[in-house]
């Protein structure tokens, strides 16, 4: 007898951009063959988990004959790419999706493997343009590692562009976009202990015009599949080479492989990495709704039953959804006269339509981690919503309640919920025992760094009080929590190792 497998299914979704019926499909498949959930990913995806072995064919094949990918998802390539999924009716935002789709598809990769596993020799749907055994990018040995592309719009990094390996800030004025500034070697990933490994965000490469955006990213992408670190895995993504022979390296090595010679990096700035969330006007007489969905997780239980409630959306509604980077979900195109009727049926399932009244709750974010996720060292998600309560509790008693303060939490130092740039953050070492990192900022364009080695879990409540009552004694008039860790706690400016692991 074989062990009784299961897997986890991700989704490929540039832009996080989903229709009613693809929802629906995903929907089907949690009900038949998944735990009963949907997982909306820090990259924009859908992930099923608990699919047992016998059920993966199927589920696969549900998924892509719904116009949904599972492919690339996953492995040595170009995962999904992140874009803004503000629902704006501004052409803006609109360019910004398509360029997302226009990547995702530049950057395929192009084996027939992908059809070859899930079905027996008969081809699926794949389509117009589908697999063939050309590797124009990729080459015979594909990527030393995953590589991600993230795009985003001023002031709102709702992608934390900074978290990717490559970043396109997006440069526009009335007219539309003029062209992106590049940021490139962002990551979160780390082992602990191992000094060699460290979390990085993203630095200003250059700055080209929109038409020749596609061309860089190609570029970049094939110094890092020629270049990158193919001997050690934990040394593979793109910000160790980056680490490794410096950005000026990095620009000679990209720009000799571009028909045009790209400008200097322009100047940009970010506040928030928070989604709009709640109901607002889209700009073309429509709304959309910002539906706060704690951890990304979709679920039914007594008295909030979010899942049924999303089903039905789709089924009465038909409203096209766009998934966050912060596992939030956007309800697109909802004309006036139905928002009421749309506000009273979530009512029904228990669901606000408003978001969480705490802004540090409505930002915090916990990743999988156990049971289902098979390298976490301590609990995250499952334990991250009593955490968020007892802060609740602990900015009230201090006057802080309407702080935005960012706080996330990983199982594991592959850092999946993007710790490494929170305000305050806690990533798993052990059972019960977490790494605290503190001073990464709101608008996600700051790394943090290692507060204590290893704290257990019912003590973080009071480290947390601690740190909160400094700050709501000490912060200047108007000052965040973001720029009062700033001002208490200057840095200089090129993270070292020691940052990030204890000596
Ligand atoms: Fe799993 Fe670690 Fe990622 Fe959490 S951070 S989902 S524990 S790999």
């Amino acid at each position: 007898l074989d062990k009784d497998w299961i897997f986890m299914i991700r989704t490929k979704t540039p832009g996080g951009r989903l229709s009613a019926a693809q929802y629906l499909a995903l929907d089907r498949l949690a009900e038949t063959v998944g735990n009963g959930t949907l997982r909306i990913t820090t990259r924009q995806g859908v992930q099923l988990h608990g699919i047992r072995k016998t059920d993966l064919r199927r589920a696969v094949s549900e998924i892509i004959t719904s116009g949904i990918l599972t492919w690339g998802a996953c492995g040595d390539v170009v995962r999904n790419t992140l874009a803004t999924p503000v629902p704006n009716a501004d052409p803006i935002y609109l360019e910004l999706q398509e360029l997302a789709s226009d990547l995702g598809q530049i950057f395929l990769s192009r084996s027939r493997a992908y059809s070859e596993v899930w079905i027996d020799g008969e081809p699926l749907p794949l389509g117009e343009g589908g697999p063939t055994e050309e590797e124009p990018i990729y080459g015979a040995t594909y990527l030393p590692r995953k590589f991600k592309i993230g795009i985003a719009l001023p002031p709102r990094n709702d992608i934390d562009v900074f978290s990717n390996d490559l970043g396109l800030v997006a440069h526009a004025n009335v007219q539309g976009v003029e062209g992106y500034t590049l940021l490139v070697g962002g990551g979160h990933g780390m082992t602990h202990g191992l000094r060699q490994t460290q979390p990085h965000l993203a630095e200003p490469l250059f700055y080209v015009p929109k038409e020749r955006v596609r061309e860089a990213a190609v570029a970049l992408v094939t110094v890092q599949r020629d270049y990158g670190n193919r001997e050690d895995r934990k040394r593979a993504r793109l910000k160790y080479l980056l680490l490794d022979r410096g950005i000026d390296w990095l620009r000679r090595e990209v720009a000799a492989r571009l028909s045009f010679a790209p400008e200097a990096p322009r100047p940009f700035s970010f506040t928030t990495v928070a989604d709009p969330l709640g109901w607002h006007e889209q700009g073309d007489g429509k709304l959309f709704l910002g539906l706060f969905i704690e951890n990304g997780r979709i679920l039914d239980r007594p008295g909030f039953r979010l899942r049924q409630a999303l089903r039905q959306i789709a089924l009465d509604f038909g409203f096209p959804l766009r998934l966050t980077a912060n596992g939030n979900l956007f309800l697109a195109q909802i004309p006036r006269e139905r928002k009421a009727q749309l506000a009273e049926l979530l009512s029904e399932y228990g669901i606000s339509a408003a978001p969480p009244k705490s802004a540090t709750r409505s930002l915090g974010h916990a990743c999988v981690a156990l049971p289902t996720c098979g390298l976490s060292l301590a609990e995250s998600e499952r334990v991250f919503p009593s955490l968020m309560e007892k802060i609740d509790r602990i900015l009230e008693e201090l006057g802080l309640q309407d702080e935005p303060i960012l706080i996330r939490m990983s199982g594991c130092p592959n850092g999946c919920s993007r710790p490494y740039n929170a305000d305050l953050s806690f990533v798993g070492r052990a059972p019960g025992k977490y790494a605290f990192f503190a001073g990464g900022s709101l608008a996600g364009d700051r790394l943090a760094g290692l507060e204590k080695r290893s704290v257990g879990f019912e003590e973080i409540p009071e480290i947390v009080r601690g740190t909160l009552t400094a700050f709501a004694r000490e912060r200047l008039p108007e000052e965040g929590f973001s720029q009062y860790w700033a001002r208490t706690r200057p840095r200089g400016p090129l993270p070292s190792p020691d940052q990030f692991h204890e000596e």
